[in-house]
């Protein structure tokens, strides 16, 4: 291994990390992906859905061969409060628009996406940590893998949001607490049958479904739910700094939303399987590199800072793949030319700043300090229960709406901090 030199050494082999290597293969450049995992997929931690817009776009014939678990067609918002609930459903009965987002275990697909690099003629090595990169007069030229050197002529680095390598470098700072939080995600089979009667579903019809409220409203946390073909993946991510409350871990509070009597009731006779936690960007725009780029290097993915967060949708795998796909069609320009410099690469800059995945991240920049108001976990969840609560309890005398409204918002939140939270919305959702 020592002696070998590729055109290209990928960092990681997660979505973008493949992606980056699927499209230099494709265009015949010598490439090698270096996974720390034991095999793809062990390492990637996510909650389970995919937007499919540029699988479409540029990866022929992916739906008859990718893992797809369900097609999403019910999206839900569940506003939980300790013994009672509201649930939004937007639903999808027809066709229409086409189906744009899968579940999916992020394992499986990464595997797919391995072996579709593996056919273009890249090699990926897992099992191998990277623990340096090797710069000579500050260009990149290789890395060092369990005390080898191995060269290249460009380093791409697809490490995810642990940033380990990135901040030894200094490609970038040091997360700060605010920055991350911890996604907690378990795994409860309940087999098909059971799945589609109690989420309404057919076969190959999914459900998206966040909740906001008790009991993540001790943590500040938001929660999910995908139904996969025999699985659900239930989770929440937390903020780092609400990590712990009390005597309260993450882990008892993902149980206390699983044993919540809504979601008791849809997961009851299910078996836990599995339970992983990772990191998961909360930065936004604000975390998107203002330089990915460097002499012989490109960062890609979550650690280019790439995920997007509307508050609705989460884009970490498609936009994760693209930013691959971008630095890729720089690599193949310099290398065509023979140029390693930073001025070559600085064309990716270019390429994301033009692309859907840095766009979209200027329009939603705003978004993550919106969703920090601790009223969007606490108060409002709370209030909607308390409103339809009051609605819905029929004794003598009905109550009116407005008055139901008058009610709940008493002692919880001023008129004036409900219009400003309000405002706020505007610009952050
Ligand atoms: C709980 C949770 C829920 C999420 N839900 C969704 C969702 O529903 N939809 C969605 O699109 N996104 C979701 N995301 C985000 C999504 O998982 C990421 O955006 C996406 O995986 C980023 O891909 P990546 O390739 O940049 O990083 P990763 O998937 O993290 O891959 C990085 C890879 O690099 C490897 N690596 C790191 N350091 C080294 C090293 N030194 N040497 C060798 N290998 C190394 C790691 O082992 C890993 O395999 C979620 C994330 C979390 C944590």
């Amino acid at each position: 291994m020592s002696e070998e030199k590729f055109d290209v050494i990928v960092i990681g082999g997660g979505p973008a990390g493949l992606s980056t290597a699927y499209f230099l293969a494709k265009k015949g450049l010598e490439t090698l992906v270096i996974e720390r995992g034991p095999e793809l997929g062990a390492k990637n931690v996510f909650g389970g859905r995919i937007y499919s817009y540029f699988l479409d776009k540029y990866f022929d014939g992916w739906r008859n061969e990718a893992p797809i678990e369900r097609w999403v067609r019910s999206e839900r918002v569940s506003f939980l409060c300790k013994e009672d609930g509201v649930t939004i459903e937007y639903r999808k009965y027809d066709d229409i628009d086409g189906f744009d987002s899968f579940t999916a275990f992020l394992s499986k697909f990464v595997s797919w996406l391995g072996e579709r690099v593996e056919n273009e003629g890249a090699s990926i090595i897992p099992g191998v940590k990277v623990e340096e990169i090797i710069f000579e007069d500050n260009v990149a030229k290789g890395v060092v893998a369990e005390g080898e050197k191995i060269l290249a002529d460009y380093v791409v680095v697809a490490e995810g949001v642990n940033t380990l390598l990135s901040e030894k470098y200094g490609f970038r700072r040091m997360h700060t607490p605010e920055a991350v939080a911890v996604g907690i995600k378990e795994v409860v089979k309940l087999g098909k049958n059971l799945i589609n009667e109690r989420f309404s579903v057919s076969d190959d019809e999914g459900v998206a479904q966040f909740f906001l409220g008790y009991p993540l409203n001790i943590v500040k946390g938001g929660g999910f739910l995908y139904t996969m073909k025999e699985y659900v993946t239930i989770g929440a991510v937390i903020k780092i700094e609400h990590a712990r409350v009390g005597d309260t871990y993450m882990r008892e509070i993902v149980e206390d939303l699983r044993m919540h009597p809504y979601i008791r009731r849809l997961l009851e006779g299910g078996t836990l399987v599995e339970y992983s936690a990772h990191l998961v960007s909360e930065e936004g725009f604000g975390g998107l590199l203002d330089k990915p780029y460097g002499g012989g290097y490109l960062i890609v993915g979550d650690a280019a800072g790439t995920l997007l967060n509307t508050g609705f949708t989460i884009r970490g795998v498609d936009f994760a793949m693209e930013s691959g796909r971008l630095a890729a069609e720089t690599i193949v320009n310099a290398h065509e030319k023979g140029d390693t410099s930073e001025e070559a690469l600085s064309y990716y800059k270019k390429l994301l700043d033009e692309s859907i995945v840095s766009k979209a991240l200027r329009k939603f920049r705003n978004t993550p300090k919106f969703l920090s108001n601790e009223r969007l976990y606490t108060t409002y969840p709370s209030m909607l229960c308390d409103v339809l609560r009051r609605i819905y309890t029929v004794d003598e005398m009905p109550i009116r709406a407005y008055e139901a409204l008058k009610e709940a918002t008493k002692d919880r939140v001023s008129l004036i901090t409900l219009l400003k939270d309000l405002w706020a919305a505007r610009g952050g959702i």
